[in-house]
């Protein structure tokens, strides 16, 4: 079956979609930390896996929903679309496939492995604590953290059972290396975390102007589904969307850092307008505290001599925003 634009969020459940043309969606709701989608292209004889899921035991879920449609076509390719562990972590149960990654997401994919979690999720007192509110669902202690085994730079086509993925590297936006894969023959797109749909997106890296040209370059794809990080499935209507959410905060942020205000002042002003204006258009996206990593963000590239809070900081930030909403 096809998804119409309408049944988007009635059918955000729980596990595979067909989305038509021997491509699926793997969904997990809610779609906030960690609860990443991935995608499956079933070719003629053999798959691509967009992506594996946070830990293990996800990972192992996924693959046995998926375990009927690639009977006959088993998982021979794995995209990693960038190095975030909620789209990478559970490769160990998929090592026999060739695993592709852009060269900047393979080099920042050592950077945060498996145990630097697994030590952060056990750590005692406030660091412990502040992590297990974000992370406290996952498991990262069992975790082999297995690397692509074949890495680019732009773009890759590749085929997947006789038909043409086109692999496109996008970043650094969301993070250093972020990749989508286009699949022309259905008109489907799946985007990794270049879209988050119902949440507010999250720019570790930026600049913020890249991942809005990565949204125009989605746009201008010849797609009627796309299948994005984190949320429901959508359609281009969804990129313009979070291609609004970047220019809004680059905007905002931008006329306040020529005023002099410092980035996380910006940033709980800028939330504050956005959260407490029934008339936004942002004030219903979940996870709103990454404007504070947003607005930090792009205060790096018009300055960059500025100075980002290490990552412990930044989730302090984003968790003290959210239990006290700035409203
Ligand atoms: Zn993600």
């Amino acid at each position: 079956m096809t998804f119409k634009s309408s049944s988007y969020t009635s059918n955000y459940t729980l596990g595979l979609h067909e989305i038509g043309d021997n491509c699926f969606a793997y969904l997990q709701p809610d779609g906030g930390w960690g609860y990443s989608n991935a995608g499956l292209v079933v070719g003629d004889g053999s798959s691509l896996l967009v992506d594996t899921l946070f830990d293990l035991k996800l990972t192992a879920a996924m693959l046995a929903a998926m375990s009927q449609a690639v009977q006959a076509a088993p998982i021979a390719t794995v995209l990693n679309t960038h190095a975030n562990g909620d789209h990478c972590y559970g490769n160990q149960l998929v090592r026999d496939a060739e695993i592709i990654a852009s060269n900047a997401t393979a080099r920042e994919m050592v950077e945060v492995p498996p145990a630097m979690l697994a030590a952060l999720n056990n750590a005692p007192g406030e660091i412990g604590n502040l992590f297990r509110g974000f992370f406290g669902d996952f498991t990262f202690d069992d975790i082999e953290l297995v690397p692509p085994t074949r890495t680019f730079d732009g773009r890759l086509d590749i085929e997947v059972g006789g038909r043409s993925v086109e692999l496109i590297e996008v970043g650094p936006a969301h993070t250093a290396g972020d990749t989508i894969a286009y699949v022309a023959d259905a008109k489907t797109v799946f985007t990794g975390d270049i879209l988050f749909i119902g949440g507010a997106p999250i720019v570790w890296a930026g600049p913020l102007e890249n991942w809005i040209a990565a949204c125009d370059l989605i746009s201008a794809l010849d797609v009627e589904t796309v299948v994005p990080g984190h949320g429901p499935l959508t359609n281009k209507t969804g990129v313009a969307q979070v291609r609004d959410y970047l220019s809004y905060v680059l905007q905002q942020a931008r006329t306040r850092f020529e005023s002099g205000l410092d980035a996380f002042d910006a940033a709980r002003d800028i939330g504050r307008e956005m959260l407490g204006n029934p008339k936004s258009q942002f004030a219903d996206l979940t996870d709103y505290g990454r404007i504070c990593v947003n607005v930090d963000t792009a205060y790096r590239s018009f300055n960059p001599l500025h100075k980002s809070p290490d990552v412990v900081e930044q989730f302090r930030r984003m968790a003290n925003f959210e239990v006290h909403p700035a409203r």
